[in-house]
């Protein structure tokens, strides 16, 4: 598979930005809002946003249980931040009555760097790239405990949340509690995109 065909979950959040990274990096995005679009779909995105919004327009539109369906059946699939939450099977701080589509044995803590940090920026060390990772929170999660099967990818260095799980993998699950798709940076898609070309 040379230039996949990559679904961006475009219900609501950052999906520009990860369509401009998707196609510089040589795939065909394709946006995603009805469960006939997951069947044309090689992968995954799911974007930047509001996890709660997700969740709710994802029940709108008859997408939760298909993209269960899918991301159990092993689609790959790569979350961050909001997109993040919504591959996770449980969540701290989530809404009243909301549900995740999960796929990833981790617990995140939604808007975990707390108030007066809403957002920040902070270079962290991604496994598998050799420069730092410069990640741009806002309102971020992160993964509070993670199941055996889950490969932690970065933690935060220093500052707000130092020590704390900012990118974990999980077979052909990725997730990154940062916005990859905001720095001009595509080394974080890219192990992704080479995951699924492989
Ligand atoms: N706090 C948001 C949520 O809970 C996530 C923020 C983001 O994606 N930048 O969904």
């Amino acid at each position: 598979m040379t230039r996949p065909v990559i679904g961006v979950l475009a219900l609501q959040g950052d999906v520009r930005e990860h369509v401009a990274v998707l196609t510089a990096l040589g795939t065909r995005p394709m946006l995603v809002r009805r469960p006939a679009e997951l069947e044309r779909i090689d992968a995954l995105v799911i974007p930047g946003g509001e996890s709660t919004t997700m969740h709710r327009l994802a029940v709108a539109f008859d997408l939760l249980e298909p993209l269960r369906q899918r991301i159990s059946a092993g689609m790959p699939a790569f979350g961050t931040c909001a997109g993040m939450i919504v591959l996770a099977d449980r969540i701290e701080g989530g809404a009243a009555g909301q549900e995740t589509v999960g796929g990833l044995d981790v617990t995140v803590r939604r808007n975990a760097f707390g108030r007066q940090v809403d957002s920040c920026e902070t270079d962290v060390d991604v496994a598998g790239l050799s420069e730092p990772f410069h990640a741009v929170l806002i309102r971020a999660p992160w993964v509070e405990d993670s199941g055996p099967g889950v490969e932690v990818l970065a933690r935060v260095g220093h500052g707000p949340g130092a020590g704390r799980i900012v990118a974990v993998r999980q077979d052909s699950l990725l997730a990154t509690s940062f916005h990859p798709e905001v720095t001009g940076d595509d080394r974080v898609h890219r192990m992704f995109v080479d995951e699924i070309v492989r």
